[in-house]
């Protein structure tokens, strides 16, 4: 039988990771390619293509007889899904007709689409999405990426950039956002703001953060505050305990602009899911409306990094709920 494989791309901060997708979503092979290595667009539809060929030859395929090749990137993609009209930190992406390229060097049908909203899809179809009719997938580390799914399809807007919830202003009077505004979400519950947070707490006093702090080297991570909250850190619990405070904010508004039946968070930082969730469902309680609040179910994501290969495989099937038609 041909056709049943697809190829799944999820181009990160440091690799650029390719899977063999199966009709049932699971990642039968996968490689990383370094992002560094192939971060030019010419370089990159070179490398991935080369490397769809050799996943499609280990099952007895090429190219041309698989569904397609999906690409998941990170920046925004317009709104017919033709170009990527740049990618955050990485430089030569100004408006790269992707799609179009791949389609002449691989002769199969691709598609691109921002990372975020095939995490979503990915989760969706596969994970800790399955069966909502609504959901809205945040992927909580250096920044706040967002994927939203509405009536079972994903919401694009009317210039691609529907979703990104990490720029929600929750302060307009809070820290400055690397996007130029005030007080976005992805400033309140970034790496940097969780960091900020901790160094504060550092200064303030002894206690596990700074052994914890001082037995890596110096080197202050949300693993170390995570680390250190759970043994008791009082400093290290507060920033958690903010940290859930300020995402749940955010969480209500959606609640009440979108009511989505499913909140899933995802990414590095949702690990100290029990440090933070307390305060999170609290404040959701505290600040959406009843019915808003009442039918939304807040869950960690389930792909873990695979959320993003498997979301790709699932543009190309294209299918509402998923599953290959
Ligand atoms: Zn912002």
């Amino acid at each position: 039988m041909t056709r049943r494989w697809t190829v799944g791309v999820d181009f990160g901060a440091t690799n650029v990771k390719v899977g063999l997708v199966s009709p049932t979503g699971h990642v039968a092979a996968a490689q990383a390619l370094e992002s560094r290595d192939v971060g030019r667009p010419g370089r990159f539809v070179e490398a991935v293509s080369e490397a769809a060929e050799r996943l499609a030859r280990s099952v007895g395929e090429r190219p041309a007889t698989l569904r397609g090749v999906g690409v998941g990137v990170p920046g925004p993609v317009d709104v017919r899904r033709e170009v990527v009209e740049f990618l955050v930190n990485v430089p030569g992406w100004r408006r790269v007709p992707l799609r179009r390229w791949l389609e002449r060097r691989l002769r199969c049908r691709c598609a691109v689409d921002n990372d975020a909203n095939l995490a979503a899809l990915g989760e969706f179809a596969f994970g800790a999405g399955r069966g909502a009719r609504g959901l809205v997938c945040l992927t909580l580390g250096t920044g706040v990426g967002g994927g939203l799914i509405l009536d079972g399809s994903l919401v694009h807007g009317a210039s691609g950039s529907a979703g990104e919830v990490g720029h929600m202003v929750i302060d307009p009077r809070g820290p400055r956002c690397g996007c130029g505004a005030r007080g976005c979400l992805e400033a309140h519950v970034g790496t940097a703001a969780l960091l900020r947070m901790g160094r504060q707490a550092l200064r303030e006093g002894a206690g596990p953060l700074r052994r914890l702090t001082r037995e890596a080297g110096g080197r202050l991570t949300p693993a170390v505050l995570s680390r250190a909250a759970r043994l008791g850190d009082a400093r290290a619990q507060r920033i958690w305990a903010a940290f859930g405070h300020w995402l749940g904010i955010g969480v209500a508004n959606l609640a009440n602009l979108l009511n989505p039946d499913r909140v899933i968070l995802g990414g590095g930082v949702a690990g100290a899911w029990s440090l933070f969730y307390p305060s999170l469902s609290g404040t959701v309680r505290a600040q959406a409306l009843a019915t808003a609040a009442r039918s939304v179910r807040i869950v960690r994501a389930r792909l873990g990094t695979r959320a993003g290969i498997v979301g790709a495989a699932v543009l190309i099937w294209g299918a509402k709920g998923g599953k290959p038609a």
